[in-house]
C-alpha cells in the first residue's frame, strides 16, 4: 500500500485511515490461508506523525508437539514515526530503521517494512493447546485423546531422542 501523504503534509487532515489486504511472504512450515488484513492509521499531532497498524494473518500449521493441524490468526503490531525524507539525514534513517518510516516524494510505502516485521515477528513454533501433552514416546499416540497404556518408564531410548527432536524441531522446520 502506498499512501498519498499530501493532504497531511499540507495540514488539511490529521488522520489518514489505512485498511487493505496484503499477501504475506511464504514462510517455511506455515500456510497462509488468506491474505492478511491490515488496519490502522497515520495521525498528525502537532507535526508529529505516527503510523500505527495491526495485521491479522490467518495461518495453518502443525502443532510442534502432537503434529495436529493448527489453524489460527496471528496479529502483528506495527508502529513507526513517520518522517519526511528531507527532515532526516541518510545516517539517521539507516541507524533507526526500526523507528522511522520515511515519506518519499509525498508518498508513504508501507509494505516493505511491514512485511519484514511480519516475517521477523511470526512465531516459529505453534501448539494446538498450551497444555498439549504431545505424543507417546513409545507408540506415537496423541496423548490428548487419552492415555495409551504404554509403560513409558521403559521408553526405548532411541524413541525418546526422536520425541525430543520433534519437540525442538519447530525452530528449523
Ligand atoms: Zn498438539
Ligand atoms: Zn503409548
Amino acid at each position: 500500500m502506498i499512501l498519498d501523504m499530501g493532504p497531511m503534509l499540507r495540514g488539511e487532515v490529521d488522520t489518514i485511515p489505512v485498511d487493505y489486504m496484503l499477501r504475506p511472504e511464504p514462510l517455511q512450515g506455515i500456510e497462509f490461508t488468506a491474505d492478511a488484513h491490515v488496519v490502522g492509521k497515520v495521525t498528525d499531532t502537532g507535526g508529529y506523525m505516527r503510523l500505527v497498524l495491526r495485521a491479522d494473518m490467518p495461518y495453518r500449521t502443525i502443532c510442534a508437539r502432537c503434529l495436529d493441524q493448527v489453524d489460527g490468526v496471528y496479529t502483528v503490531s506495527f508502529e513507526r514515526t513517520v518522517a519526511e525524507e528531507k527532515s532526516l539525514t541518510e545516517e539517521q534513517i539507516e541507524d533507526n530503521v526500526d523507528e522511522y518510516i520515511i515519506v518519499r516524494d509525498g508518498q508513504l510505502d508501507i509494505d516493505e517494512q511491514l512485511v519484514e516485521e511480519m516475517i521477523l515477528s511470526f512465531p516459529t513454533k505453534f501448539l494446538c493447546d498450551d497444555d498439549c501433552p504431545g505424543l507417546c514416546p513409545k507408540c506415537g499416540k496423541q496423548l490428548k485423546h487419552g492415555k495409551c497404556g504404554c509403560n513409558t518408564k521403559e521408553i526405548d531410548p532411541r524413541l525418546a531422542v526422536l520425541a525430543k527432536l520433534l519437540e525442538e524441531s519447530g525452530d528449523d522446520e
